[in-house]
């Protein structure tokens, strides 16, 4: 990165809760100094609804349907650099549970025979939820759920000054 430039990073939920978003936020106060280096392009947190080139994409969640899928490939197709962020998007992690169930059995039981919504504008559910790297190519991947902000801090800051990120090295516990 040349000197002087911001960090240009973008970031999305796909079949996530929030939480990795959360631990985004649980940096605290070092967010001020990271915003001295990095500009938030599109995302939860700045509510931007377009995505520009960007250097850096933290995909949080898995894919659970097709705007999932939509999402994920615009962030490969515009972010140099695309980070699997937490068990979500790196497995799937909790919404993968639904994996063994039938989906149109499961939507047929909560909203009744006949009445399933079937709207347009609704995204179509997948039949099971995938890992992102089942559709795009990823560079890094941050484990955890969600991975600590300690780990998030670390592998930002290392991207920044020009370090080879060697993500939650000695950060993360499996335990
Ligand atoms: S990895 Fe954990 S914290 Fe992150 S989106 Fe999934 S369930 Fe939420």
């Amino acid at each position: 990165m040349s000197p002087g430039k911001k960090l240009k990073v973008a970031t999305a939920s796909l079949a996530g809760c929030f939480g990795c978003h959360m631990s985004l936020l649980d940096i605290d106060e070092r967010l001020f100094t990271l915003l001295e280096r990095v500009e938030l392009d599109r995302s939860p947190l700045t509510d931007l609804k377009v995505l520009s080139a960007c250097d850096l994409g933290l995909i949080e969640g898995g894919l659970c349907n097709a705007e999932n899928v939509e999402v994920l490939r615009l962030f490969r197709a515009r972010c140099k650099v695309l980070v699997a962020v937490g068990a979500c998007a790196i497995n799937g992690g909790l919404p993968a549970q639904r994996n063994h169930l039938d989906v149109r059995e499961c939507l047929t039981k909560v909203y009744g025979e006949g009445s399933v919504p079937n709207d347009p504008e609704l995204p179509l559910p997948l039949d099971q939820v995938h890992p992102i790297s089942d559709v795009v190519r990823v560079d890094y991947f941050l484990p955890g759920c969600p991975p600590s902000a300690e780990v998030l801090w670390q592998f930002l800051t290392d991207l920044l000054d020009g370090r080879t990120p060697k993500p939650g090295a000695g950060l993360i516990a499996y335990d």
